[in-house]
């Protein structure tokens, strides 16, 4: 694969690290499966992998397929619940903030805890993220790609139509939790508004570049100033770690030790506190859903690199 460098780097050495990572996230990619749940996503080929690292200190580094987009998915929470904080810091008493070892998609879960999510994560907790964006915002993923392209607004995030509306005639799970909100009182706009605008801003587009460098104010406190106060930064980071994983973010924590979050199109970011964010593409899931090539991609560049935030 070729490698690329937008600007400078610090130290060679991160190339050579980028080349092992990458070379131990393809040989893992080979166990993982892509995920079949959005019928418009199920063909895309298991081989894309690309790899991108924004440093803190403006070098971007990328190679594979980094200049192809791909559907962001759950990594797409991240940022719808970065830009909700913007307009209200105090949004955690509605979505909640605490680890949980049921699925994301649980509805057991939350008729358990009377329609309170777990986190802004788990499907429950992103749709009430959504909801509160209709309400400050009108259009949640409008909200969400002007949050996405705060650092570089020359930078292209899309929904794309055709994966939302499969997800939209499919999406049976996200429709139940979505009733099981209603029915406790805890969205404050229709329900199939909500849903339309969650599986829109899912559908966003976006390279392996783009979304490092727009993940960059979670690593470096000076950027996060034009994007969210410190205490949310400090927070969003504190639950990537706990949850932004699935049910593996535990395993991750352990393995590598950086907050980090995963969708069910293949990316994941991780970020290192004053040092930079790391974005894999790599579409074939791990059992835990997350992806297989990205996180053992992570897990190699952030040993040898050194990035753990223990
Ligand atoms: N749109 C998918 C859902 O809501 C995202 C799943 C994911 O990436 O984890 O189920």
């Amino acid at each position: 694969m070729a490698t690329c460098t937008d600007r400078p780097l610090r130290t060679s050495s991160n190339i050579e690290y980028l080349h092992a990572a990458v070379e131990r996230g393809v040989q893992a990619a080979r166990d993982g499966l892509v995920s079949t749940q959005i019928p418009a996503l199920a063909d895309v080929p298991a081989t894309k992998f690309a790899m991108a690292v924004a440093g803190v200190d403006g070098t971007l580094l990328h190679t594979g397929d980094s200049a192809e987009v791909f559907s962001i998915q759950s990594l797409s929470k991240l940022f719808a619940l970065c830009a909700l904080l913007r307009f209200d810091p105090g949004a955690w008493q509605d979505i909640g903030w605490g680890p949980t070892n049921a699925d994301y998609g649980s509805v057991a879960e939350l008729e358990r805890s009377h329609g309170k999510p777990a986190n802004p994560f788990v499907n429950s907790g992103a749709l009430v993220v959504t909801d509160r964006l209709i309400s400050h915002a009108g259009d949640a993923t409008a909200a969400t790609i002007e949050l996405l392209r705060t650092s570089d607004n020359s930078a292209v995030f899309e929904s794309d139509a055709r994966t939302a509306r499969s997800e939209y005639l499919t999406g049976h799970r996200n429709s139940a939790i979505a009733h099981v909100l209603a029915e406790h009182g805890r969205l404050q706009n229709p329900i199939d508004e909500v849903l339309r605008q969650y599986f829109a801003q899912c559908a966003i587009t976006a390279d392996v570049r783009a979304l490092a460098r727009a993940a960059l104010f979670l690593a470096d406190r000076s950027e996060a100033a034009d994007v969210l106060d410190e205490s949310s930064t400090r927070r969003v980071n504190a639950v990537l770690l706990t949850s932004g994983m699935y049910g593996a973010a535990g395993d991750i924590a352990y393995r590598i030790g950086l907050p980090a979050k995963s969708g069910i199109g293949g990316g994941v970011l991780a970020v290192m506190p004053g040092h930079g964010v790391i974005c894999v593409w790599s579409p074939p899931l791990d059992p835990a859903g997350n992806s297989a090539g990205g996180v053992a991609a992570i897990e190699e560049f952030a040993r040898l690199a050194r990035w753990s935030v223990f």
